[in-house]
């Protein structure tokens, strides 16, 4: 901008505005820096979270494979390091992770064009590749047993998880070939509503389930498909845990307490999740875990390791130390927090719980002993509704 007499004292006002503005973000982020100092791994630490079982609720490498891969792990072979992607397998190992949801995402628009089975069934078979190239790393599990088998003969336990409910094409049966292939959980809606369920990014249909919507969840429950409530809206999150006979999951969703994102888990909702048994696995993406306070000040924040540490203690405050996991949403975001750059960096959540003062038997809970409650618990359901 010109220096005129005219814009002068404007100039002048900006630019106390501006210093003041950088004034308190620098303030802010000495602060921060001061308070919360970067989060150094100790052997404890490491000893803890190797003898715990980290179960991530969500990865969407399958569709960076797909996007940014052609569908091919000869373009990106995860063998080798990735540095394009958030997960390959030098760091997975790094990060100590034992087993894993993969996500079998394709876009909420092919409710639309009426491809999203075949498009999942594609996604499906990435996941197959994945395991079939790299055997001495991956193996399927398909029962909660499995996951405990194959984590201790020192393999990845993979499972998959839909994401939108458009997958079934609104066809109970198709919930059956979804399981039959290995899918385990479904998340009822991605970024859109459907006839039968609502999104939390969309306007309300159903302002809940529909009655079809409701069958598909006693379905699921009869097959031993986890309900998974990430991306549906508070009235439809309430419908699901009051027709649901087993464990829920939010496969990556925070606490919207601290962060006021639609994606993240009301705390009215949080007494109910505790009282089904089900258990919030929190998404590790900046939008959703940067505090609503901050977001206001600087919306590009991308927030630190603390910030999803605070949205963990909120969820253990509110719903109880049964009832929270890990959803880190790695290769599905743009943006991360620092100290959580990638599937290397798990083990520092580790190390912050104990830094807070969490117990070893309660960071082994929040690492996946929580969700393998669940997985569990929804088996027996599957099985005694099979029986009746
Ligand atoms: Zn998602």
């Amino acid at each position: 901008m010109a220096r005129t007499p005219q814009t002068g004292w404007l100039s002048r006002a900006s630019f106390w505005r501006i210093t003041a503005v950088l004034g308190l973000c620098a303030a802010a982020s000495q602060a921060e820096e001061a308070v919360r100092p970067k989060v150094v791994l100790t052997p404890e630490a490491a000893a803890i979270h190797a003898a715990g079982m980290l179960f991530d609720g969500h990865n969407d490498l399958p569709w960076e494979i797909r996007e940014k891969g052609n569908s091919s792990f000869d373009t990106l072979d995860i063998s080798q390091p990735q540095p394009t992607l958030h997960t390959d397998i030098p760091r997975l190992r790094q990060g100590g992770l034992k087993a894993q949801f993969w996500s079998v995402f394709v876009p909420a628009d092919h409710d639309k064009t009426g491809d999203a089975l075949l498009q999942t069934l594609h996604q499906i078979s990435i996941v197959n590749t994945m395991m079939q190239r790299y055997p001495e790393t991956f193996e399927f599990a398909s029962t909660a047993d499995d996951i405990q088998r194959i984590v201790t003969s020192g393999k990845v336990a993979s499972m998959m998880g839909v994401e939108g409910g458009y997958s079934i094409e609104d066809e109970l049966s198709n919930l059956q070939r979804l399981y039959d292939a290995g899918c385990r959980y479904m998340t009822l809606t991605h970024s859109k509503s459907l006839k039968w369920a609502d999104s939390a990014t969309d306007e309300p249909i159903s302002h809940g389930l529909s009655d079809f919507g409701k069958d598909v969840v006693l379905e699921m429950n009869r097959l031993g498909m986890l309900v998974d409530l990430s991306h549906v809206s508070p009235e439809t999150m309430k419908a699901a845990l009051a027709t649901t006979t087993a464990p829920v999951i939010f496969s990556h969703s925070s606490a919207r307490a601290i962060c006021d994102h639609p994606r993240n888990v009301p705390d009215a909702v949080l007494p109910l999740v505790a009282k089904n048994g089900g258990v919030v696995m929190v998404n590790f993406f900046s939008a959703f875990i940067v505090p609503t306070a901050q977001l206001k000040l600087d919306k590009d924040a991308r927030g630190s390791l603390h910030d999803v540490v605070d949205h963990i203690e909120h969820l253990v405050k509110v719903a109880g130390i049964d009832h929270v996991g890990i959803g880190s949403d790695y290769d599905g975001v743009p943006q991360l927090p620092a100290q959580l750059e990638s599937v290397a960096s798990y083990p520092l959540i580790t190390q912050e719980l104990l830094n807070r003062g969490y117990d070893k038997e309660a960071i082994y809970k929040i690492l996946g002993g929580n969700v393998m409650r669940v997985l569990r618990k929804a088996e027996d359901v599957a099985k005694s509704m099979k029986q009746e």
